[in-house]
């Protein structure tokens, strides 16, 4: 509930500028109820007319994407790029392929991009785009002609300091390969930073892969020592999702002493008590692209069940739902708190519902939002711009090393805003109080119009 009448009056806004963008509306209104006491703090965020600036995007592109399929028959996708925010850096944010792709889905994700790229301490404004074509049971051909035709057109609005796409749902290497191959191709220019998540050979940085599923353990581990005096060791995790925020969220929890025991995707979810074998998962879903249920018919004594959101019956120490929005709803997460977990830790973008998030505060469950938890994707990715720009690869240990200073920074960077409005714990509104300042202050000083 919103208490102060001009976050009220820019929520408000918000809705009836565009009454059916739900998604958006729920990620603005959760970061608009926590920011009361630093709107109260500064007046002249309501005088210099910060909020209203801040909810509505820079720039929303929108356009045709006709593709030929296999058999030469052509198809008409629809592509998007948000670019919300460029306050504090280039516009940054991932590309999503997926049929759900809509305006109210990218405004809410580039909206969250805003704050996440605050918090990462690198300069990064906050973007996000793609499209409503589907990937899944395409062939590599349709792939290809589809991300060629796609950034045939957005080439011209972005750049290494105007606008840097990455990977999200549905875009992967492949996909960023044909992506860079074809901006290389009409500019007639190998501009490496206008892409991150770029394959090794062509300017990629070492542990991007890793990055958003490493940090998320990152993040948690801090947590989970800093406010439990505990560690993942000897704990139970279950990971929705199988895509590579799961997969790699899989391998960090293992190294750092947890046993996994479930993952899943949009059709069903598996059950490993003995611990998922990541090895059988990556050559399901890296190697042949296959259903997660491959797993229960290759591994025995695991078991595969229909639907995705069984997955959170499962008892567990730790929840890490890395697959899709609002996963998470109240019932389902008063299942969680039930089962006795610890602690919740958001891989995916919004996964849990504002409901759920409640339902874990109010049972004293640790909660870490994306924003902050999912940040390691992202950071990494400024990483990769950084080498892009000195022309030099840094190992394995360098980037993870520092991924893992950026995750810790993070979590006593919210921590810290959490205890400073008096809501100590709170990483939610911990995350939106810091992130938020940081760009509000910035376009008081550069002036918002
Ligand atoms: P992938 O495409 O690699 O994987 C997505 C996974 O989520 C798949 O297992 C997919 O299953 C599952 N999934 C998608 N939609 C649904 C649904 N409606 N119900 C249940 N499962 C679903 O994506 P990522 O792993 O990259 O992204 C996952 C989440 O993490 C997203 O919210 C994304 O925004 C967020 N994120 C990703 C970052 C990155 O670096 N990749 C960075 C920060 C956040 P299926 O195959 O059946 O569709």
């Amino acid at each position: 509930m919103i208490q102060n009448e001009y976050l009220q009056r820019v929520y408000t806004q918000v809705v009836t500028r565009d009454p059916d963008q739900r998604e958006f509306h729920q990620a603005v209104l959760e970061v608009l109820e926590s920011l009361e006491p630093i709107v109260v703090q500064h007046p002249e965020y309501e005088s210099r007319g910060i909020l209203e600036t801040f909810v509505e995007p820079e720039r929303m592109i929108c356009f045709r994407v006709p593709w030929a399929d296999d058999h030469g028959q052509i198809h008409v996708n629809r592509g998007y790029r948000i670019q919300f925010s460029s306050t504090i850096g280039p516009y940054k944010g991932g590309l999503r392929f997926h049929p759900t792709v809509n305006l109210s889905i990218l405004k809410f994700l580039a909206f969250e991009q805003i704050l996440k790229n605050s918090l990462t301490g690198l300069p990064m404004g906050g973007a996000k785009g793609g499209s409503d074509f589907d990937p899944k049971g395409k062939s590599d051909g349709e792939v290809m002609r589809f991300c060629q035709s796609f950034m045939t057109e957005l080439n011209r609005h972005i750049g290494q300091f105007v606008d840097v796409p990455a990977g999200d749902i549905g875009v992967g290497a492949r996909e960023i390969g044909y992506l860079f191959g074809q901006y290389r191709r009409v500019r007639g220019s190998f501009d490496a930073g206008v892409l991150t998540g770029k394959g090794l050979a062509f300017g990629g940085s070492l542990a991007r892969t890793e990055a958003t599923g490493y940090g998320l353990c990152y993040l948690t581990q801090e947590m989970l020592k800093v406010l439990r005096s505990d560690s993942f060791e000897g704990k139970t995790v279950v990971i929705s999702g199988s895509g590579n925020v799961a997969i790699f969220a899989t391998e960090k929890a293992a190294q750092l002493g947890a046993k996994v025991v479930a993952l899943s995707d949009s059709d069903g979810y598996i059950h490993d008590p003995d611990g998922i074998k990541l090895d059988v998962v990556k050559d399901i879903k890296l190697n042949r692209r296959g259903r997660i249920k491959e797993y229960a018919a290759e591994v025995p004594g695991s078991t595969y069940t229909e639907g995705f959101r069984g997955i959170w019956t499962i008892p567990c120490d730790i929840a890490l739902p890395c697959a899709t929005q609002n996963e998470i709803d109240g019932e389902t997460a008063k299942i969680i708190v039930k089962n006795g977990t610890m602690a919740v830790a958001e891989g995916a973008n919004m996964p849990c519902r504002p409901e759920a998030i409640h339902e874990f505060q109010a049972a004293g469950l640790l909660f870490a939002p994306a924003k902050a938890a999912n940040a390691g994707g992202v950071a990494t990715s400024g990483l990769e711009m950084s080498q892009n720009s000195i022309r030099y690869t840094w190992s394995f240990e360098e980037v993870d090393s520092k991924l893992q200073t950026i995750m810790v920074n993070i979590f006593h960077n919210i921590y810290d805003a959490s205890c400073a409005y008096n809501m100590p714990g709170d990483l939610a509104a911990g995350a939106n109080l810091a992130g938020f300042q940081k760009v509000a202050d910035v376009m008081l000083a550069q002036g918002v119009i």
